[in-house]
């Protein structure tokens, strides 16, 4: 990766072990020509391995002999690539510890200096307009540097060789703080939005990839006000602390929670959250967890450096539209939620949100692989052709690949919106100008309404090249094979329990148990077929989704169950008359819905105004361990929904509390998984399991599932590098794509 201080390292190295020669990059990587002593040829060999600089990453290191030339000193020599376009490019990434020290050193010339970065740390992949990764082709190119940052900058012993978005008080982007028509600056700005938050205002902070809206997490009437504003009602809000000190008041985070909030990465990570604590109620109602996250940035810490509170820090968006990274369209747009703006001159080429994950044991499970993560490349188990993956609909991400890897975008947003398309399009340019991609196929979701789908049939016609349209389920299996660097030779068991997915017969897909390899899937196992009344545009109703269900088992919709009482009489009546003559209704195979159904039918979330809220609020009611699981029907090919169905309403009729039967119909799903799962190793012979799908960011049932998986001696995969949501797929259909055409 270029930026990220390898020549410069090695240059320390080899003045430290006395060695002559010198080192450059090319497009392979890095080479090195080092001439000294057999003992410190041995001692530079291994520090090169063992004391690597925190953002590189040694895949492999070949070397061989070759006869003393006797260079005089050890020197950097300039880059051997051809093409520019070789370079990969790094995340932005947190300040780095000693950046840190010296933004709050009285004697440092970067004293409580905003912008302060080095070769460690600092914006990278946010502020590239153009290849080579040089300062001009930045969005740093308005700041020329001062002599002592050019002193800095020339020198390959100084942390900051090199570091192009190098900046000071001097030379570097400077802050603006706006309110009531005052504008401050410097300093001044800085403290004046932290008086503003302590007084409970609202405020628009520019961050590392876009804008964030933040206020005071522990102020009730100031969260809520901001859900007015931002006409955001439930969807949770991540929480930013100074410190863990403070985090630990209202979410539990034990040390291995805090090794990961604490990476470079720096995510919003998901923690479970005190009953009772100062965060406001209004935060995350309603549900297990709270999204917390350390600081990253050097203005993040100045500005909350002392300041005592938690700040809800959310994406300075509108819902489902991309985050604002502009000035001056902060200020147009953000003005009606915000009574400040915090603000710098330094542009944001390309907008990067917050990453988010969570944990299963110490394992990190991301469920949105963006700022820290993207766009470093996942590793392909083989070199491919030049792909484009468009992903999907939800939570688009794309990727691009070369050689035998997979760039990965960033989180772009939900395609239902031009402002989304119109920055999916600006990234898949940048993305391919940063990677030197020039795509020779395409690969998209089967679905035909799709924004993505539609972009790609037309991209793909445009420039004349292959289109390969992907079964949604089939690519989150293929990702996860991935990432796990399957080369598909094997195939595996693939259950993608997911919210929605084209499927090949029409039906709308998402309980799905395939075995799959890069190529195709055979589809063994799937949930019974549910009907849903409206097709997707009813998944903000669980109720009818329940009543539904309900019907199509023949379970009689009985005023005593919580989604027939909260079901007004007219609408069941509509409802009974559309499902008994199949009026616009769609067959479907989702786990999300089955979720939702419950969810409702236990009296948990009627109406949702947020995807997977209501099995989010499920999920939170499970406590304790389950030892209890329904009797479930499995016939040929189909899991039978009436037995199970049946037995939950049996348990509301006898009083079972929502908790205990949320439980029992968690472990329920986890032994549905594992039943199917051991019926295909029986006829197949495949010990490999994968749980991919939106479902499995339910963690309760992704430890179920996984333990009782484990135990039977199966191989189970989960994400560890891209989502199991839709944020994932992509990844899935550029190898199929690859596979397919490769033949
Ligand atoms: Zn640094
Ligand atoms: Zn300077
Ligand atoms: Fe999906």
């Amino acid at each position: 990766m270029q930026g990220v201080g390898f020549r410069p390292f090695v240059y320390g190295l080899a003045h430290h072990h006395q060695m002559v020669g010198f080192v450059g990059n090319d497009n392979q990587g890095v080479f090195i020509e080092a001439e000294g002593s057999e003992t410190n040829i041995a001692a530079f060999q291994h520090d090169l391995v063992t004391h690597t600089p925190p953002l590189a990453l040694i895949e492999n290191v070949i070397s061989k002999s070759i006869p003393p030339c006797g260079d005089a000193t050890f020197t950097i020599v300039e880059s051997r690539s051809e093409s520019s376009a070789s370079a990969l490019v790094s995340p932005d990434l947190c300040i780095c510890d000693d950046c840190l020290e010296e933004v709050f050193d009285p004697n440092c010339r970067f004293f409580r200096y905003p912008f302060i970065n080095c070769t460690n740390c600092g914006p990278r992949f946010t502020i590239i307009r153009d290849l080579p990764y040089d300062r001009p082709f930045t969005t740093m190119v308005d700041f020329p540097l001062c002599e002592a940052c050019a002193v800095d900058y020339h020198d390959p012993l100084n942390r900051r060789f090199h570091a192009q978005p190098i900046a000071c008080p001097h030379c570097g982007p400077r802050l603006e703080y706006i309110e009531n028509g005052q504008h401050l600056f410097g300093e001044a700005a800085l403290q004046l939005a932290r008086q503003s938050l302590l007084a409970g205002k609202i405020i628009a902070v520019k961050g590392l990839g876009g804008f964030h809206i933040a206020c005071d997490a522990t102020n009730e009437d100031v969260v809520q006000s901001l859900r007015q504003r931002k006409g955001r009602s439930d969807k949770p809000f991540a929480v930013t602390v100074y410190d863990l000190e403070i985090g630990r008041e209202f979410a539990v985070i034990d040390s291995n929670a805090a090794q990961h909030l604490a990476n470079r990465t720096r995510p919003i990570m998901l923690l479970p959250k005190y009953a009772d604590s100062r965060l406001a109620p209004s935060v995350a109602p309603k549900i297990l967890n709270v999204g917390v996250m350390l600081p990253y940035t050097p203005l993040h810490y100045l500005l909350l450096h002392d300041l005592g509170i938690p700040l809800v820090m959310t994406s300075g968006n509108y819902s489902s539209e991309p985050i604002i990274t502009d000035n001056a369209e902060a200020l147009k747009r953000l003005a009606p939620l915000v009574d400040g703006f915090l603000l710098h001159n330094r542009d944001i080429h390309i907008s990067c949100d917050d990453s988010v994950v969570q944990l299963m044991g110490d394992t990190e499970i991301p469920l949105r692989r963006s700022r820290g993560y993207a766009p470093f490349p996942v590793k392909l188990p083989v070199s491919t052709p030049h792909i484009l993956a468009v992903g999907g609909e939800l939570k688009n991400t794309f990727c691009v690949t070369r050689d035998s890897y997979a760039f990965i975008s960033q989180h772009i947003g939900d395609m239902e919106n031009l402002e989304t398309l119109n920055t999916f399009e600006s990234t898949t340019d940048h993305m391919q100008k940063l990677f030197g991609v020039q795509p020779e196929m395409v690969a998209c979701d089967m679905h035909p309404t799709y924004l993505s789908t539609r972009w790609a049939t037309q991209y793909a016609e445009h420039r004349n090249v292959p289109l390969v349209k992907v079964q949604h389920h089939h690519a989150h299996v293929a990702a996860l094979m991935v990432e796990h660097g399957l080369d598909g030779q094997q195939p595996i068991i693939g259950i993608s329990f997911d919210g929605t997915g084209y499927g090949t017969d029409g039906a709308i897909w998402g309980g799905e148990i395939m075995i799959a390899d890069y190529v195709s899937y055979e589809r063994p196992f799937h949930l019974a077929y549910m009907p849903l009344a409206g097709g997707d545009t009813s998944i903000n109703k669980p109720y009818r989704i329940a009543l539904a269900y309900l019907h199509a088992v023949g379970i009689e919709w009985d005023e005593d169950l919580p989604p027939v009482a909260f079901c007004p009489e007219l609408e069941r009546r509509v409802l009974r008359q559309q499902l008994e003559r199949e009026i616009n209704t769609v067959a479907t195979s989702s786990m999300g819905r089955l979720f939702d159904a419950v969810s409702s039918l236990i009296g948990v979330r009627h109406i949702i105004s947020y995807e997977a809220q209501a099995a989010m609020e499920f999920e939170a009611l499970v406590t304790g361990d389950a030892t209890f699981y329904y009797d479930y029907h499995i016939a040929e090919n189909c899991v039978d929904l009436s037995m199970l169905l049946k037995q939950i309403v049996e348990d509301l009729y006898s009083g079972v509390s929502a908790s205990e039967i949320a439980r029992r119909f968690h472990q329920t799903i986890a032994y549905i998984a594992l039943e199917c799962a051991l019926r295909i190793r029986q006829s197949h012979h495949v010990n490999t399991v994968g749980l991919t799908g939106g479902v499995f960011q339910n963690i309760t049932l992704l430890g179920m599932t996984h333990s009782l998986l484990a135990q039977s001696g199966f191989n189970v995969l989960v994400h560890q590098k891209v989502p199991a949501n839709d944020g994932g797929i992509a990844l899935g259909q550029a190898m199929i794509a690859h596979y397919r055409t490769n033949l």
